[in-house]
């Protein structure tokens, strides 16, 4: 006979209610950070933090922790969360109506990601009481996850044994995300020449003018099913009776195939340099011309995980033997998963439940983060033994 796995939904809930009550917005994990590592010493869990909150200037690297298995046949399993939040992310006050849980709407929620961390530790602590089969565990909470991914980029991962694991970090819990897009990041600083607006702006050469050519002329949005890209932020101009001399623009572009991110980097930069072109004035006889600094760097490269791999074919017959219909997915979201992906642990990105992330009308199904949950216990019971 199956062994009980039961878990404890209250005890879960009250955890995730306690966590999104600690603030934790990005480089200011520290609290919460502490509070879970007496969680994990508690149920004979090691404990430790590695250098990168110094690397990205925050209070306190990544949790890595470490929980013994008691089937040493079984490989070693990572799972991964990320403590910290967006804003508006302090002072949370959780509001419960049946299973939704809410913030009361000056904030965020939290539950992305601590509905993540919640369902890791619920299943830890019901391995343990249960003394349910298992084989090492790696738990890695994360900082910096909104910021870039830049916990998980500074992470050791010479640290890790698991090739496999799961990261609990979206939406829907039929949803075991497999695919996310790679990204660029540009950063464009716009030159033009100050003059006087009024007197003789024949004299300048607007950047913000420069800037706004290069964008119309640009494919922005959605351009295919798996290419997207932004301009994100633009500042610029000093006063109203000055022709502006400097502009930055921030912009991204994503896809799911390599050629496309290529080709729409290469249009985004291309629309600048030919806008800079563009804008030129005389001057004692010489040509003054708009120009362009840029700067491009690969944010992160994508997951693409076949449904052949172990871990993959694990969590969706863990899902069906607890009479869950899970499906794998496509996202359109960078998280930590790309990175560990990148590193060569396989590592899909499985839905807890959490909705409208990102904004004060945030809100977590509880329902579905104790699907999630069951999912995961069942998975870390399974996961490498002669059954499976
Ligand atoms: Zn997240």
């Amino acid at each position: 006979m199956k062994p009980d796995q039961t878990l404890n939904y209250s005890r879960m809930k009250a955890h995730f209610l306690a966590l999104v009550q600690i603030d934790s917005v990005s480089k200011k994990e520290r609290e919460v950070a502490l509070f879970l590592k007496k969680d994990f010493e508690a149920i004979g869990a090691s404990v430790s933090f590695d250098q990168a909150g110094e690397a990205v200037g925050g209070e306190i690297g990544n949790l890595i922790a470490r929980f013994p298995g008691n089937d040493a046949e079984r490989p070693t399993l990572l799972l991964s969360a990320h403590m910290d939040t967006v804003v508006p992310g302090e002072g949370i006050k959780p509001v419960c109506e049946g299973d939704v849980i809410r913030s009361d709407g000056t904030t965020i929620l939290g539950g992305d990601d601590k509905s993540g961390i919640a369902i890791i530790i619920e299943v830890l602590r019901t391995l343990k009481e249960k003394s349910l089969p298992h084989g090492d565990i790696e738990i890695v909470f994360t900082i910096c996850e909104e910021f870039g991914l830049v916990g998980a980029k500074h992470l050791d991962m010479t640290q890790l044994k698991a090739k496999s694991g799961i990261v609990l970090d979206c939406d829907h819990a039929d949803f075991l995300f497999t695919q996310s897009p790679a990204s660029d990041r540009m950063e464009f600083t716009v030159h033009g020449l100050e003059a006087h607006a009024g007197v003789c702006p024949e004299a300048g050469i607007s950047a913000i003018q420069i800037a706004a050519h290069a964008i119309s002329r640009m494919s922005l949005g959605r351009i295919d099913f798996e290419t997207t890209a932004n301009i994100g932020v633009i500042e610029g101009g000093a006063a109203v009776n000055i022709v502006p001399k400097i502009v930055f623009v921030r912009a991204e572009s994503r896809s799911h195939n390599e050629a496309k991110l290529e080709k729409q980097t290469a249009h985004m930069r291309r629309c600048f340099s030919e806008a800079a072109e563009q804008f030129c004035i005389e001057k004692n006889g010489k040509k003054i011309k708009g120009r362009v600094e840029e700067k491009v760097w690969r944010d992160y490269n994508r997951m693409n995980l076949s449904s052949d791999v172990p871990i993959v074919q694990a969590v969706l017959k863990a899902a069906k033997t607890c009479g869950y219909n899970v499906k794998t997915n496509a996202t359109g979201g960078g998280c930590d998963a790309n990175i560990f992906n990148a590193h060569k642990i396989s590592v899909p990105n499985l839905g807890t439940g959490m909705y409208q992330i990102h904004t004060v009308n945030e809100w977590l199904d509880f329902k579905e983060t104790s699907q999630t949950a069951d999912v995961v216990l069942e998975v870390v019971t399974s996961f490498g033994s002669e059954t499976n």
